[in-house]
């Protein structure tokens, strides 16, 4: 059994209460590790560490704090497979996956943001002949960062990184779900040298340390990505101790298909955006709309790769869908495939509880479902399922398509399949998403905007949003 411990001043500790929490593979269905059920005193604990280490590394220079994020970054590289195993095994996903996307991803974090912080410049207004003003970002102090169990130490260190390079203490909590990638970072970050109190990580149910860290009267900001209900609690909780909010919450993305599209690109990518990582992203693609005169061609043809996609044992090469996360989430997604049945939906393809030989045999699998014959407006179209669950609807105008696309109340993310460069504009600038990618999915650059409008979110990160959310903004006057 793998005991899982808290970060806390630099040192791994038991949590205060002595409580655990059973930590499960998702693709066996077993408990393999048991990860701490903090509480409010442990946060309490790592908010004074983070607080006491504040002061040396807010001053050290850019290129010490640069030095030691990058030697994290290179420590995740170097532990490469190890932590890539361990991400397969807490999350259900395949270790293929984690090994290309997620963990290289998570020392980018620390690298792009480790590199940022030296070429950072501030801006200064002169006012005529009369006064000289500028503009400094300084930190805020102590970071809380809550993160979810989706893409664990790839959304985690998005936050942590960004916080602590410019030159934040942090408090984190991931998913008590998923808690054994962070648990390395711990490990790493000792061994790199990191000092004491800069990073604490801190594991335990969402209800007890992430509402103690957003409730704490020490932590001015708060930076969470997670389901919208929870961001709407964290929101009532922050809003009247007027702490800095970055909350990148839920999605229902719209996926817009054109009959001008470049068809087995259109259809490659369409597919990956809708069952990557068993749909469990914010970004996925689960409404899928077609243009009519397509329908019938690409219906058929997506109905048929996705039966071809192999749901199995996530350490398999071949495995492309692996468990979904917890037995609850495949309840819930379960759910909603029966609810779709209710609705009306025929459902094309998968949609059932998967039985895995060997193993395996007690994990919780779901074959990838395509439904149509669903209007936009029912539930099974508008609320989050986040699996591997799709809708495909014709549509015949671009009024039309547009109406649905935004027609929900989220706003994260959209693709637009196209080869006309004017339509890809119009869309462009009327879909009420954060992000639009057009002629492809996913692509993304650190640099860009990243987050959502509506119900998805609000403010953004990535590039200079994250080191602006991270500071806080001083203009100073000085009389000519
Ligand atoms: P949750 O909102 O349930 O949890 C997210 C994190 O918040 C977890 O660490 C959770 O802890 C914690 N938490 C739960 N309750 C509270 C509370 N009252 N106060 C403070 N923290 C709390 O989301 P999921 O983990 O289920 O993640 C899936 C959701 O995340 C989906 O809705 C998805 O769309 C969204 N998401 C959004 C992204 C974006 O960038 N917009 C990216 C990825 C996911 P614990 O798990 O330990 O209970």
């Amino acid at each position: 059994m793998l005991y899982i411990q808290n970060y806390i001043d630099g040192g791994l500790a038991d949590p205060l209460s002595g409580g655990w929490i059973d930590v499960h593979e998702p693709a066996t269905g077993r408990v393999y590790a048991q990860a701490p059920a903090s509480a409010a005193a442990d946060v309490d604990a790592a908010v004074r560490a983070a607080q006491n280490a504040f002061p040396a590394w807010r001053s050290m220079e850019a290129e010490g704090r640069s030095r030691l994020l990058r030697r994290v970054a290179d420590l995740i590289e170097e532990r490469l497979e190890e932590f890539a195993q361990a991400e397969s095994r807490d999350s259900g996903k395949p270790v293929w996956l984690a090994r290309s996307v997620d963990i290289p991803r998570a020392s980018r974090n620390f690298r792009f943001f480790a590199t940022a912080i030296l070429h950072v410049s501030s801006e200064a207004h002169q006012t005529d002949d009369i006064a000289l003003n500028y503009t400094l970002r300084q930190p805020i102090g102590v970071a809380g960062c809550i993160s979810p169990w989706n893409l664990p130490l790839y959304l985690f260190t998005w936050k942590i990184a960004p916080a602590l390079a410019a030159g934040n203490c942090v408090v984190a909590k991931p998913s008590e779900i998923t808690p054994f990638t962070a648990f390395l970072l711990s490990e790493v970050c000792m061994e790199a040298g990191l000092p004491p109190g800069v990073l604490n990580i801190v594991h335990g149910l969402g209800g007890d340390v992430g509402a103690a860290i957003t409730a704490h009267p020490d932590i001015p900001a708060i930076s969470f990505t997670g389901g919208t209900a929870t961001g709407a609690a964290i929101a009532r909780t922050a809003a009247p101790m007027f702490k800095k909010l970055s909350l990148e919450l839920g999605g229902k993305n719209p996926t817009l298909v054109f009959a001008d599209c470049a068809f087995e690109e259109t259809l490659d990518t369409v597919l990956r955006s809708a069952f990557s990582n068993q749909g469990e992203i914010c970004l996925c693609g689960s409404r899928i709309f077609v243009e009519r005169p397509l329908y019938a061609r690409f219906r058929d043809a997506f109905v048929s790769r996705v039966r071809d996609l192999a749901v199995g044992d996530p350490l398999e090469d071949a495995t492309g869908q692996g468990a979904l996360v917890s037995e609850a989430h495949m309840e819930k997604v379960l759910s909603y495939i029966a609810l779709a049945r209710e609705e009306g939906g025929t459902v094309l393809c998968g949609g059932e509880r998967v039985a895995v030989e060997g193993r395996c045999a007690g994990g919780w699998f779901v074959s990838p479902a395509v439904i149509e014959g669903l209007p936009f407006t029912c539930r099974t179209n508008q609320e989050e399922i986040f699996g591997p669950v799709v809708t495909l609807m014709p549509f015949d105008t671009e009024e039309e398509a547009l109406t649905m696309a935004n027609g929900t109340p989220y706003g994260l993310a959209a693709s637009v399949w196209t080869s006309d460069l004017r339509r890809a504009h119009r869309f462009a600038g009327a879909l009420q998403m954060g992000i639009v990618w057009v002629n492809c999915w996913m692509l993304r650059d650190l640099r860009t905007p990243f987050g959502g409008v509506k119900q998805s979110g609000v403010g953004r990160e990535g590039g200079w949003e994250a080191l602006r959310f991270f500071t806080e903004t001083k203009n100073v006057c000085i009389k000519l």
